[in-house]
């Protein structure tokens, strides 16, 4: 008897990617091993519509450094379908990524910190019907109240990883380029040498 063939499972990883780094690359390989993925797409962010934010970065320029973070990876690749296509919430993006991985079991990557803010997302319900959630522990998070959350969103709907905790954040970079703090082995070589070539993040 043949062996059931399972669903082509795709890997999304959503974030602002200011800048991609370390956290981000190790998370996205951790579920592409333990999930079995087929890939893992990045999607950066498009830029909210009034740039209040500090350190905002032009959509554009995050995804060049989200190309040049994953350049050489096969597992991994960058969509730019938030910019093109305007959309804000996840939801949406995970209903335009469902078309074009047609058949495709969606799995949707975080860190724990977006996991604890999930319930306050634009319609999480319908995200956990597009996808499943897997969630990698950052530091600081308590890995038994993480996955009574994820229990709590029903069955098989979202897993905590078991991951190498990777202490950094995108915030963390920014500051340290104004602290003048080196980025070495924090993001790839590439990505550091893109910051400093544009002077991103130089001032506040
Ligand atoms: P910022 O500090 O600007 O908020 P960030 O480092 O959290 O940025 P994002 O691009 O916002 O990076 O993150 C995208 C996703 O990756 C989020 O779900 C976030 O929780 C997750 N993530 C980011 N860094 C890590 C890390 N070090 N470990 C685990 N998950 C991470």
């Amino acid at each position: 008897m043949n062996a059931p063939v399972r669903r082509r499972r795709v890997g999304v990883l959503g974030g602002s990617f200011n800048p991609p780094h370390l956290g981000h690359l190790v998370i996205a390989s951790e579920a592409f091993y333990q999930l079995g993925l087929e890939r893992v797409v990045f999607v950066p962010a498009a830029d909210p519509p009034h740039k209040t934010v500090a350190d905002a970065t032009p959509a554009a320029v995050r995804v060049e450094m989200t190309r040049l973070a994953i350049a050489g990876d096969e597992r991994f690749c960058v969509s730019t379908i938030e910019l093109d296509r305007g959309l804000k919430y996840t939801v949406d993006t995970l209903r335009a990524l469902a078309g074009e991985y047609p058949g495709a079991e969606l799995v949707f990557i975080m860190g724990s910190d977006s996991l604890l803010q999930f319930e306050a997302w634009h319609e999480p319900q319908a995200i956990l019907e597009l996808c499943r959630l897997a969630v990698a522990v950052r530091a600081g998070d308590d890995e038994r109240r993480l996955d009574a959350v994820a229990a709590g969103l029903g069955r098989r709907r979202a897993l905590v990883l078991r991951t190498p905790l990777i202490a950094v954040s995108s915030t963390d970079l920014r500051s340290r380029v104004r602290m003048d703090m080196p980025l070495t082995y924090l993001v790839p070589r590439a990505v550091e040498e893109y910051v400093r070539r544009h002077d991103l993040y130089v001032v506040r």
